[in-house]
This record gives structure tokens, sequence and C-alpha cells, in this order.
């Protein structure tokens, strides 16, 4: 394999549960992958070597991420990155005090947080959680449809609380901050219109329209006594929470359904940020990465699932490293083998032809398995795409898993040192020979171990070992939640 060597073990090698590499007990030669049959089928040759993110690879991912940067920094629609302005340009001092409310919509997911903020000493007292699911119909829905939905959580949620909310002063309304994980063009903390939805969402309505009214409009609908104080990304939202523990987290990246990153930006740095600076001199910059393009190694099976979405030649980088969509990668490929090579016999799996039918936990999952038969593989290819197989296929599928799932990590640690290197070009020193942190969040980056392994095998290659030893990437589970809530309270209409 040409990706330097990242399998240390080979093709017949798998990760453990531990993560820790460990070689299968050889097979019979004429059951060995590479012995013959769909093991080396050009389509898994060539799979491989289209896939192979070599040092050369992830240079060029690396580059072309730090100038698409740049050029999006100078004017919108320069580059393929949006650098959308955040207008978070304080971060949580600590000194904030009070109970303030948080609301994540993400994606499939949908929380909804109290928090109780206690000052220097206090820090976050406590916090209450609720979670719920958006219904598959509202993704597809209206506006109001949808909004409606999510204010009536909330108002469930404050129902839930008792007595506790009733001390709310006289002309006062509670303060919440929104986090909104799509991209929208802000000219405030607290108001950004939508540009687009992602992630498989299609709501009519809402694109162009200011999604704090949205939700302020909701809310009042359902006479609750809040309002939006700041609108911000999940991946702001979980710089700033992050941040407020530790102060050398400069980076935040989402890694689950979708995929996207953040850093703090100097606002001499941002040509576009027009009229008055920041008394801070910094801003944090939403770049909106799953919408990169550059560079990037892609397959036919990439071009195929990127035309039947909801948004094609849109979001590429997303559609390479994010978790919505690496299981139908594979089961396009798999579907190929199927087809053209008769992996799993002479008939084709019929459920294997439905889009989506393979999730990216069912990958991680037969990732993990580590019998020797592999039992969890073949129960898993059974359950979901009615596939019966034999165990050198099980091992093919396995290797399928690993080239697309090793692709990504790659691909995501290569974007995470395209940051680095832009911030570090402009401010020599800022980032790289110092402790720098990059904060993680996200069901993909929390609970794919391989994954999490490549990512950071990405950075130390970039990096080499030793200014790769001073960059933390630290997983920040749920921070979003906090740092919402925590940019309420910095933003407080009642504060100043
Ligand atoms: P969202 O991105 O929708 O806000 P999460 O951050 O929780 O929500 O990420 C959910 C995504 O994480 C899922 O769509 C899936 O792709 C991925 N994921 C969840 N569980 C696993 C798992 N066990 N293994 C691999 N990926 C997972
Ligand atoms: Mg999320």
């Amino acid at each position: 394999m040409s990706s330097a060597g990242v399998t240390a073990g080979g093709p017949l090698s798998l990760v453990s549960r531990r993560g820790t590499i460990r070689r299968r007990r050889a097979a019979p030669p004429m059951a060995a992958i590479g012995a013959g049959g769909v093991a080396t089928s050009p389509i898994l040759t060539h799979l491989r070597e289209r896939c192979a993110t070599p040092l050369p690879v992830l240079r060029r991912v690396a580059d072309a991420m730090a100038a698409e940067m740049r050029a999006g920094l100078v004017s919108d629609g320069a580059g393929d990155l949006p650098m959308i302005l955040s207008y978070v340009d304080s971060l949580p001092s600590g000194d904030e005090k009070g109970a303030f409310y948080a609301l994540d919509l993400g994606g499939t997911n949908f929380r909804v947080l109290k928090v109780q903020l206690g000052g220097r000493d206090g820090r976050v007292v406590e916090t209450e959680l609720q979670y719920a699911q958006i219904p598959q119909e509202l993704m597809f829905g209206t506006t109001e449809e949808l909004f409606d939905f999510i204010a009536s959580e909330l108002a469930r949620f404050v129902s839930k609380e008792g007595g506790r909310s009733l001390h709310l002063p006289q002309g006062k309304k509670w303060e919440l901050g929104f986090t909104f994980s799509f991209p929208v063009k802000q000219t405030s903390v607290d108001s950004g219109i939508l540009i687009k939805w992602t992630k498989g969402f299609s709501v009519s309505g809402t694109a162009g329209r200011d999604v704090v009214a949205c939700l302020n409009e909701a809310m009042e609908r359902q006479g609750l006594d809040m309002r939006v104080s700041a609108l911000v990304n999940d991946t702001v939202a979980t710089l700033a929470g992050a941040h407020y523990y530790d102060e050398d987290v400069m980076v935040a990246v989402i890694l689950g359904t979708g995929t996207n990153a953040c850093y703090i930006e100097r606002a001499d740095a941002i040509p576009k940020l027009q009229g008055l600076k920041p008394r801070s001199g910094k801003m944090i910059i939403n770049t909106e990465w799953g919408a990169f393009s550059g560079g990037l190694p892609l397959t036919e099976f990439d071009k195929d699932v990127d035309s039947a979405s909801v948004n094609p030649g849109e979001q590429i980088f997303e559609k390479t490293i994010s978790g919505m969509y690496l299981g139908e990668i594979v089961r396009r490929i798999l579907l190929k083998m199927a087809k053209d090579n008769a992996l799993f016999g002479d008939s084709v799996p019929q459920k294997l032809s439905t889009p989506f039918i393979l999730g990216t936990p069912c990958l991680c999952a037969m990732q993990q398995d580590d019998t020797d038969d592999l039992t969890a593989v073949g129960a898993i290819l059974s359950d979901t795409t009615g596939a019966q197989s034999s165990l050198k296929e099980r091992e093919v599928v396995v290797e399928v898993c690993d080239t697309i799932v090793r692709r990504a990590g790659r691909l995501a640690g290569a974007g995470i040192v395209g940051i680095l290197q832009k911030m570090e070009e402009d401010s020599h020193g800022l980032v790289l020979g110092r402790r720098t942190v990059v904060a993680m969040d996200g069901g993909l980056y929390e609970h794919y171990p391989q994954y999490r392994r490549y990512i950071q095998d990405a950075v130390t290659e970039l990096l080499g070992q030793k200014t790769s030893e001073n960059i933390v990437i630290d997983h920040n589970k749920d921070g979003s939640g906090i740092g919402a809530a925590l940019l309420a309270a910095a933003n407080s209409k009642y504060v100043g």
C-alpha cells in the first residue's frame, strides 16, 4: 500500500478495540487476501491507490486549506471556504454569573441545556440537559414547523424545571445561546441569515432568513420568556467552552454527522472585516471547512455520493470525511464489488442497493471486531444488507472500511495542520513551538478509535514528531452546550 505505511500490519492486520494493531492469525494461502479472487479485484486495488494519502498528498491538502482560508478572509466567495465572521470577539472571561440557557441544533441530535454560572470561583455550578431528535419529516418540512417543534421542546424543558424559573426579574427575559450548526451569514452576534441547509436538511423557506428571528418568534408563540443573546455555530461554541477551561485552545473541530472547524483569528488579518474592529483585536472565524475541495484524492464512489446528494457539487470535504457519508461510500463500493466481482456470491444482496443502509457506526463496529472469524462483521453485514459472507469476504469488507476511514481521518488531520499553518505563517510562534490545543467534538471523533488515530498520524507526519508533541488534539465532549450558554452570558443584554 502506498499510504505511507499507516496500517503497519498490512492488509491482514486489524486494529483491536484498544487501538493496538494486531496481526490476524495467518489464513491458509488460498484464503489470504492477495491470493486471488475478490481480494485482488481491480476495484480494491484501484480503491487503495485512489484513496492513498502519502505525505505529499497530505501536504498538498494542508497547503490548499491554508491558501483557501486566506482567500476567504479577503472577500466572500474568493475561495472555497466561506470563512464566516462569527462576531464572537470576546470569549467568556470566567466572571459570568447567573442562569443561562443553550439550545443546540446540529443535525440529527438536538439538545437543550440550562447552566448556572457562579463567577470566577464558582465557575459552572450546575447544568441540566435534555436530548431530543428532530423527526425525519421536519427535516423536509417548513421553517415554522421546525422552529415550533424546537420551541415546544424548550418549553417542555422549562416546565419540567418547575418553580426555579419563576425568579425572573420584572421586564427581563431568560437569555439563550443558540448553537446552530449550519452556514449562516452573521452581521452581529445575535442575528444570522441562513445561507443554505446542509447535512441532509432541506427545510423550505429558511434560506435567506434570520434564524434568530425564526426562533424568537417561535418561542413567543410558545409563551416563553426567553430570547436569543448569541447565535453561534457548534464549532464556535465548542471553542468558547473549551477555552473557558484552557486558554491554549486556539482551534475547534467538529467531526459528527457533518464537519466544521473554527479558530481565533487576528482582526487585522481579516481584510473583509469592515467598520469597527473588535476591541479585543481578535475574532473567531467559522471556516465552514466542509466546503473545501482542494487537492482531495477522490474516487468515482465519492462522485456518485455527491451527485445523489441534496447538494451536489457542495461540501466535498464534508462528504469525504464526515459521519453522514463514510458508511454510504463504503456501501457503494461493496455494491460495485458484489456486482462486478461476486463479492457475497452469485447474487447481489438486495438491501445493499438501498442508499444509506450502512451507517458509519456499522463501519466502526466492524473495525472493532477482533474475533478470528470476524463474527461481528458477518452479523452486521447480514443484519444491514442481508449478505451472507465468508471469512475472506469479511476481510475484504473490513479492508474497504479501513481504506475509506483512513483516508477520512488523515485528510481531517491535514485540514487541522492547514489551519495551524495559516495561523503560524501570519504570526510566527503563535501556535507552533508552544502548547496549542485543538478542541475536538462530534460523534464520529468520539466513537471511532481508528479515525482518531489516523488524524494524529497525519498531524505527526506533517509537523514532525517534535513540533506535533506540542499540539494537543483533545476531545472536548459536549463543550458546545456550555460554550453557547457562556457566550449568551458574555453577550448578555443586561450587563454593562
Ligand atoms: P451531530 O453531528 O448530528 O450534531 P453527533 O456529533 O452526535 O451529532 O454525531 C453523530 C454522528 O456521529 C452520526 O451521524 C454518525 O455518523 C457518527 N457516529 C455516531 N456513533 C458512532 C459510532 N459508534 N461510530 C462511528 N461513528 C459514529
Ligand atoms: Mg453536533
